[in-house]
């Protein structure tokens, strides 16, 4: 099976949040600030490195509004966000590991799996 890719990309009615629909049929939906607070551009992960795990990123208004989402090739997107701030290319395998729903997900399977054993 082929890893699964965004077949729809969209904002959600309050734009606070992204959705992605996969080709898998997942729904994942991406609040503003999870996504920008793991931009993977190399300013934001060297910034990230210094302040270490405990830092709490505050963002202004402008950096949580997405601006635009563009398509890089057939692998990742492109966000650009209200700051200017547009280096953060999440490719989809990234988008995947980020996305919550799957992470509930993951959490209650283990759940179950530790009820049968
Ligand atoms: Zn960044």
């Amino acid at each position: 099976m082929s890893a699964p890719v965004p077949t729809k990309i969209r904002l959600s009615e309050d734009r606070k949040a992204m959705l992605i629909t996969w080709s898998d049929g997942l729904e994942c939906s991406y609040p503003m600030p999870l996504l920008r607070k793991n931009c993977p551009c190399a300013t934001c992960i060297t910034d990230r490195e210094e302040k270490g795990a405990f830092y709490i990123p505050l963002f202004t208004a402008d950096a949580l509004r997405l601006e635009n989402v563009r398509q890089q090739g057939r692998y990742a997107i492109q966000l650009t966000w209200g700051d200017g701030h547009h280096t953060g290319i999440y490719d989809f395998p990234y988008l995947r590991r980020l996305c919550p729903e799957l992470q509930d997900a993951a959490s209650e399977r283990q759940d179950n799996s530790e009820a049968e054993s």
